[in-house]
Order: structure tokens, then C-alpha cells, then sequence
């Protein structure tokens, strides 16, 4: 059967395929069917890895040290029971013989239901036990692939496979760049959710918010991701896969011609130079910034390098992936954000649930309540400053005691160095992102005490709409043309100008073509985006007339009627 869904596009371009189901966690799990005939093999197989782990336990819980404290047999104990528990060792079991699949995806889609019915528990102390049920299925997930590494279904060469999700969290999506996937489509999601945004890193086209896209699509269905239009086409009929490989072909030759503005100096029309810079999560993104010819980092989400891990990063460890970067950058600015954990990007075990993460213990905010986090952090960014033009950047500051207190932490760090002689860049800058309105509202209290501002417009939207930028059931009404979005871009750029202080915009709205007129029309000149968008910006600066802009700019911004608003977007457009 052929049929059409239509999301919300996260990632442009156009890709054809092959569906790939997955669940939402473990995306290194391989998913397949087997034959009925397989099915007691792979039983007996599951039944052996249960056995191992069971075995590992013992063998942990003798060897408990007699001086370790109580709460760890407790916690081997409880792990333990939970592996005896049928839910656990037996109902996988009948996943396999139901639904003729693997070991480890019966075993991942237990636990998927197993994690809802702990998610219900009122009790806060049962409802953090998922986070032990999801430890003892990784054990067993370990003791089936030491086994045996199962092996994926093989593909013909021709087709690539789209991952078709319910729901990725972006440590998830970070999985993903370890592979080669031709595209990906959820059920849900948020397109400035931080599982977006990760897609849009990898640059492969993506569609969120398809709602029922993982039950109607089947492994192995042909699929057309189109990401220009958020389309997914599925079991496309010859004619329309024969448009749609020419639609490919017409938007890849255009993306090959824009690879040739790469060394292109960034300037409007009347010849006022444009800062382009990048936004990473992780070094190895670093090709894909020197294939745009981005003129710096300009914002590096260091938190990536503290997921899918159950310890956190050392100083060291941090160091070397801070210096890389700087190094790599040869002298251009890296601007490191500080650690932006919480909300929709949890770390393993690391943070309690809370009632509202996006208004909870985030970002700057989780960083000043654990100082030695944080300190480990600023060594590592400070260390390598000493090796490129390094910048500190703190993400969600809404109190001058905040970046005061951020300040105090930076100098001690600058201290525990000196009294180990590391060198660092004595001078090196502190600036905030303005991404909460309070702080977009109150600039020049954070002017006063920074060297340079950054506008998160993701969480500044986020914040200023009260639109979780992750549910997509709100996501109509996530605006970037809102007026008091607009206002509160305007002012902080107008305001930080008028004090000298360096301002950039980092969100999603620097990429996106629609906007940039707008925001060189406020007074912008510094943008960073995913290394993807990078050259269609550019383009779109160097045939942009300031002087044009500039006036349709501030209409806009006197315009109160959303109507208005996007028609004299289109004529700045035009
Ligand atoms: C933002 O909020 O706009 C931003 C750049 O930070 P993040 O998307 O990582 O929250
Ligand atoms: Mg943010």
C-alpha cells in the first residue's frame, strides 16, 4: 500500500531508502526478524545471556569488599531480583516467538514498556528504579553481543536505510553519528528540540511529528524522505520515485554549487563583513566546519561529551577534546559553552527527576550546584585556551549572581592552574547566552559584567512562548516571527551594540534562510549555525542590500499582525 505523511522538516534535502525500525533507546542493538524456524534458537539464545548476567552478579556480589558501603549490595541485590523477575527474564521470551525478532530487540522493547510503567509510579523512589531496570537489560544486551555479534539483515547497495522512530532523545541521535544513515523520521519531537538539531548536524534530511509513522511503516518498506517539504512517501508508486530521484538530483547539484563560496569572504552587498561560525556538539564535527569555511565555533555544546556514559568526562579527557578543537580552529575563535545539561539532554543517573526540567535545575544553574563539576570543566576549557583563541560561553543566566558567581569559579580555576603551572590565555573572554527573557529584558546588568552575548533563540522562544520546544503537539505554535520574539531579538542586539559588546545569534533562527535578511536588517553580524546551513546563508548575505533591509527590518518590527509580519518578510525576501 502506498500512502503519504506529512511532519515537520528538520533537515532539508531529499533521500530514498529503505525503512529501518528502531526503538528509542539503544540504537546500537540490532533489530531484524527471524525466521519461525529460528525462534527456538534465539530463545535459547536469550535465555543464555540471562544466564551470564545472572552469573556476573554472583560473582560481583562475592567479591564485595568488606569495607564498601551498605548500598552497594543492596543495589547488586536488587538487580539481582529484577533479572529474576518473569517481566525480565521470561516475557522477552514470548516477544521472540510473538513477534519473531531478535533477542536484543525483544529484550529493548521489554524494557521500553517496563519504562512506562515505571514513569506511572507515584513514588519517586520506584519511579528512579527504571533507571536499574535499564542498567540490568544493558547487562544482558552485553552478555547476548559478547555471545554473538548479531548481524543486521544485508542490504542491497543501492538502497539506504531511514531510521523510523516513535521518539529519539537526542543521546540517542548522537548514536547515529557513528553510522551511515541516508535519513530519519520520528513520530514526535519539536524541530528546535535538541534531537533536531543533532539531525540537522548530521545533514541527512529528517521529518519529525509524523505521529503514527512507526506503526504504519514496515521493515524494509521503500520510503522517500522529503525534507524540503516534510513529506514521507511510503511504497512510493515508479512515477512519483522517478520525480522525486530527479528533485534529488536538481538539490544535490545546488549543494555542490554552493560548495564553491567556501573561501568566499562573507560581506552584504555594500560590502559589510559577516561573521559566519559554526555550532558543534563534538570534535569529529570539525570536518563538516572546515568544508563551509565557517570562520569560527561559534557555539560548542560540550554536554554531548558527557552522554551515553555512565561516569563523567575528567579534566583531562575534557581537555583533550577542548584542545582538539582549538588546535584544529588554527587561531580562529572557539566559543565552549559551559556544561548545558537538564531538560530534554539528561545525564545517565547524574540528575533527579524533576517536576518541570525545562524551568528546573539546568544549564548555569545545575553547574553553581555542583561546583566541582563545573570547576573540572573551566580547568579543562582554560587548559586549552593556551593552544587557540578559546571563549567561555555560560548558557541560561537569568541572575547577575549567576554570572558573578560563574566569575568567582572561573578565577579560583584560574588559580587551582596556577599552583600546578599550566599555562592558559590569561585574557580569555566570558561571555553568556541570552536565552531567557529575564535576560534579554535586563541586558545591560549582564553587559556590565561580560565580554561578549550570544542569543539562544531555541530556548529563548522556548522560554518566551512557554512552548516546550520538544512536544510537538505545541509545536504550531512555536514562532520565530512572534512580535515579542522579534522585540526581544532586536533590543538585545540594538542594546549590546550600543555598549560595544560583541553579540552573536546561535539558535536555530541563524540558520535559517528565511530570517537572515531580517536579522542583518537589526543590526546583526555575527550568525552561527550548523556547518550545513553555512553556505546557503551565505549566499543569502552576499546578495543582501543593508540599506534595503534595514527600514523593512524595522517595519516588521512595528508590525503587530502576523499577516503583515510575513508579507513584508517576503518582501524583504524578494
Ligand atoms: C538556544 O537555546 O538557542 C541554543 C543555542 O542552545 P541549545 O539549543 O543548545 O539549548
Ligand atoms: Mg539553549
Amino acid at each position: 500500500m502506498n500512502f503519504v505523511l506529512h511532519g515537520s522538516s528538520v533537515a532539508s534535502g531529499i533521500t530514498i531508502g529503505q525503512a529501518h525500525l528502531v526503538s528509542s533507546a539503544r540504537l546500537e542493538v540490532a533489530h531484524y526478524e527471524i525466521p519461525e524456524e529460528a525462534v527456538p534458537g534465539e530463545i535459547f539464545r536469550f535465555d543464555a545471556g540471562v544466564s551470564r548476567a545472572k552469573q556476573e552478579l554472583a560473582l560481583l556480589e562475592n567479591q564485595i569488599p568488606a569495607d564498601a558501603p551498605a548500598e552497594f549490595g543492596a543495589f547488586i541485590n536488587l538487580h539481582r531480583m529484577m533479572l529474576e523477575d518473569s517481566s525480565l527474564s521470561h516475557a522477552p521470551r514470548e516477544i521472540i516467538r510473538e513477534r519473531r525478532c531478535n533477542a536484543e530487540w525483544a529484550l529493548v522493547q521489554q524494557m521500553e514498556t517496563l519504562g512506562e510503567q515505571f514513569a506511572q509510579f507515584e513514588d519517586p523512589y520506584l519511579r528512579e528504579r527504571k533507571v536499574d531496570m535499564q542498567q540490568v537489560v544493558e547487562r544482558v544486551l552485553k552478555a547476548l553481543m559478547g555471545e554473538r555479534t548479531p548481524l543486521a539483515p544485508k542490504l542491497s547497495d543501492e538502497h539506504k536505510l531511514i531510521v523510523v522512530a516513535h521518539d529519539l532523545s537526542p543521546a540517542d541521535m548522537l548514536l547515529f553519528k557513528r553510522h551511515e544513515y541516508g535519513g530519519f523520521v520520528t513520530d514526535v519531537g519539536g524541530v528546535t528540540s535538541h534531537t533536531a538539531i543533532l539531525a540537522r548536524s548530521l545533514n541527512i534530511p529528517a521529518i519529525v511529528g509524523l505521529h503514527h509513522a512507526r506503526h504504519m511503516i514496515r521493515e524494509g518498506e521503500l520510503l522517500i524522505v522529503d525534507g524540503i517539504q516534510g513529506v514521507l512517501v511510503v511504497n512510493p508508486d515508479p512515477l512519483v520515485l522517478a520525480e522525486y530521484r530527479l528533485r534529488q538530483s536538481q538539490h544535490e547539484l545546488e549543494r555542490k554549487k554552493l560548495g564553491r563560496l567556501k573561501s568566499t569572504p562573507a560581506a552584504t552587498l555594500d560590502g559589510t563583513a559577516i561573521e559566519l561560525f559554526a555550532n558543534i556538539e563534538l570534535p569529529q564535527d570539525l570536518d563538516k566546519v572546515h568544508e563551509a569555511g565557517a570562520q569560527g565555533v561559534g557555539l560548542f555544546r560540550t554536554e554531548f561529551l558527557f552522554m551515553n556514559r555512565k561516569d563523567l568526562p575528567g579534566e583531562d579527557e575534557q581537555y583533550e577534546a577542548y584542545r582538539e578543537v582549538a588546535r584544529k580552529m588554527a587561531g580562529k575563535p572557539v566559543v565552549i559553552r559551559t556544561l548545558d545539561i537538564g531538560a530534554d539532554k539528561a545525564l545517565d543517573g547524574h540528575i533527579e527527576a524533576m517536576p518541570n526540567p525545562a524551568l528546573g535545575l539546568r544549564a548555569i544553574r545545575y553547574c553553581l550546584a555542583e561546583p566541582h563539576i563545573f570547576l573540572t570543566q573551566l580547568r579543562a576549557i582554560l587548559r586549552a585556551s593556551h593552544h587557540g583563541c578559546v571563549r567561555i560561553l555560560l548558557p541560561m543566566v537569568a541572575h547577575a549572581h549567576e554570572v558573578d558567581q560563574a566569575l568567582v569559579l572561573i578565577r579560583q580555576a584560574r588559580q587551582q592552574l596556577d599552583e600546578r603551572c599550566l599555562a592558559y590565555d590569561k585574557r580569555i573572554e566570558v561571555g553568556a547566552m541570552i536565552e531567557i527573557p529575564a535576560a534579554a529584558l535586563a541586558l545591560p546588568m549582564f553587559i556590565k559584567r561580560l565580554q561578549f552575548l550570544s542569543i539562544g533563540t531555541n530556548d529563548l522562544i522556548q522560554y518566551t512562548l512557554a512552548i516546550d520546544r520538544t512536544d510537538d503537539a505545541v509545536a504550531h505554535l512555536y514562532d520565530p516571527l512572534h512580535p515579542a520574539v522579534l522585540q526581544l531579538v532586536a533590543q538585545v542586539i540594538h542594546t549590546a551594540q550600543r555598549a560595544h559588546t560583541p553579540v552573536a545569534v546561535c539558535g536555530e533562527m541563524a540558520g535559517d534562510l528565511a530570517l537572515t535578511r531580517l536579522l542583518l536588517g537589526f543590526g546583526l553580524r555575527n550568525f552561527s549555525m550548523h556547518p550545513s546551513q553555512l553556505l546557503s546563508i551565505k549566499e543569502r548575505v552576499l546578495r543582501t542590500d543593508l540599506a534595503a533591509a534595514q527600514p523593512l527590518a524595522q517595519k516588521v518590527l512595528r508590525s503587530s499582525e502576523v499577516a503583515k509580519t510575513r508579507e513584508l518578510l517576503a518582501q524583504l525576501n524578494a
